[in-house]
């Protein structure tokens, strides 16, 4: 993958690839190895309260950050649509850098280039949390729109 991608070119081009080379009814993960020009990416901190929304963690805790020019790796994976409440469909993108030390949840970036691997997944394992407190917990709160909101960054 070569010159200065953004986030939708990026998801635009993995698309494509497994469109052509499998479709789009699979798991797919991507890594792509590369240099990287700008990211604007999000960490959120850790957490031990079982009674509190991914978006109300994210909006009191996260921590943006725009990192620039440095080598690194993106981690994307693609869920198909019709497994959206599993996992959010299409393209997710995280990024570490090559020290490993720095990375999160990404916004947007500007790729100089990078070398992309593509594994195509047919199994997932899902293992639900087996305290009480998750049986009695109230999961339909957790709207489309928050978690939309939580996935993009609009605030
Ligand atoms: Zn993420």
């Amino acid at each position: 993958m070569g010159d200065k991608k953004n986030i939708d070119e990026i998801k635009t081009e993995l698309t494509i690839r497994i469109e052509e080379g499998f479709g789009l009814n699979s798991i797919h993960i991507a890594r792509i190895d590369g240099w990287f020009e700008s990211i604007h990416a999000r960490a959120g901190a850790a957490y031990h309260s079982q009674h509190i929304s991914l978006k109300d963690i994210l909006t009191k805790t996260q921590k943006d950050f725009s990192f620039e020019r440095l080598y690194g790796t993106l981690v994307c994976v693609y869920y198909p649509d019709y497994m959206d409440g599993i996992n959010a469909s299409g393209w997710h993108l995280h990024f570490v850098s090559q020290d490993r030390k720095l990375g999160g949840h990404v916004f947007e970036v500007s790729m100089g280039s990078g070398e992309c691997m593509l594994q195509k997944m047919d199994r997932i394992e899902i293992q639900l949390p087996r305290e009480a407190a998750f049986d009695t917990y109230s999961l339909k709160e957790a709207s489309k729109d928050e978690i939309a909101k939580v996935e993009q960054g609009s605030k």
